[in-house]
This record gives structure tokens, sequence and C-alpha cells, in this order.
């Protein structure tokens, strides 16, 4: 995971579009590059269960500078398939609802992945307990598992095929249209 890539999920948290304002994702991006990833992406996704709108760069740093790192880490001794090792859960979300079928097709907004809680293995111990525990949908367990991926990466995935899906649908149905058209004109006997 990439900070474009915590940046783009802030952007569809707040049901902004990130291939539309890219120029702004990448302000945000170079805004934050002295952030540490780990803490940056606790602190984007507090500030998006906190706030109603996106938050502004200088709001997410001074979160960043007041988050203390936490000496004491939690490891697994053995590879976690729910969550890959990095303790928290993700869920594959259009707007506000929970993605529960593979063949899902977006309308209007697009997918994102976005935390749910913790894991309960020994890294999930590394998010404060005020996270709750979670688990990934079947789903997406059943997704990861047929990609051979734990279901952290596997969220990641899916949200790019679905979106992929939708933007390849949305071009076949424009092409169709202008098709059409073009028939149209032909067919027209002046
Ligand atoms: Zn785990």
């Amino acid at each position: 995971m990439t900070k474009a890539d915590i940046v783009s999920e802030l952007f569809l948290d707040f049901n902004r579009d990130p291939y539309k304002n890219k120029s702004l994702v990448e302000h945000y991006v170079k805004r934050l590059a002295d952030c540490d990833i780990v803490v940056l992406e606790r602190v984007i996704n507090e500030l998006s269960n906190e706030r109603d709108i996106l938050p502004r760069c200088r709001d997410i740093l001074s979160k960043c500078t007041a988050y203390k790192r936490k000496t004491e880490t939690f490891e697994n001794d053995e590879d976690c398939e729910l969550c890959g090792n990095v303790g928290r859960i993700k869920g594959v979300f259009v707007g506000k609802t929970m993605v529960s079928s593979l063949n899902f097709l977006p309308e209007g907004d697009y997918c994102y992945a976005a935390i749910i809680g913790r894991c309960s293995c020994e890294a999930g111990n590394n998010w404060g307990s005020s996270t709750p525990f979670a688990e990934p949908s079947k789903m997406l367990y059943a997704y990861s598992k047929g990609k051979d991926m734990d279901c952290s990466l596997g969220a990641q995935f899916l949200v790019t095929e679905i979106n992929r899906r939708k933007i390849e649908c949305e071009q076949k149905a424009e092409n169709n249209t202008s098709q059409s058209t073009q028939e149209l004109r032909e067919g027209l006997p002046f």
C-alpha cells in the first residue's frame, strides 16, 4: 500500500473521485511525504470516522505529529491470512455500503477498501482497543483464498477489479450509443 493508495482511499471515503481529482491527490501525497506510512494510515482512518468533510493536509499533518508511535509492536509467528500481518481487517465499499457480491457493478461512485476493524491475531494488538474486532466478509475471504492472497491484499485487488469493470462497462455503453446514432444516421432515407 503506497501513500497514493491511502490518500485515494481517503478521497473515496469522502465521496470525492481520486481519478478526477488526481492533481489534488498528488498535492496531498507531496505534503504528506514526511509522514510515517503506518502512522498516516491510522490517522487517516481516524479522521475518516470523525469528519464529515475531507480533512485538509494540515489537519492530517498535525495529527501525525501528535501521534507518538508506540514503542511496543506485536508480530505474528505465522502469516495471518485474514490481515496479512498488518493487524487490521478491510472491507470493500461503495459509498457507505459494503459490497457482498463479486459481480457487483457500481453505478456512479467508485469502489474503495476501508478498514472495518482489527484482526484477532497478535498483530491486531498494534491497533488500539477503541478499534473493534472484525473479520473479512465471506465473499472477500473466498475471493482472496482463490487468488492465494491474504484478505487485506485481496480487498485492494477486488477494488481495482470492480472499478476496472465499471469503467469498461461505461465505455462499452458509450460506444454502443455512438454506434447506434451512427446507424440511425446512415439509415435515414435522405
Ligand atoms: Zn491477522
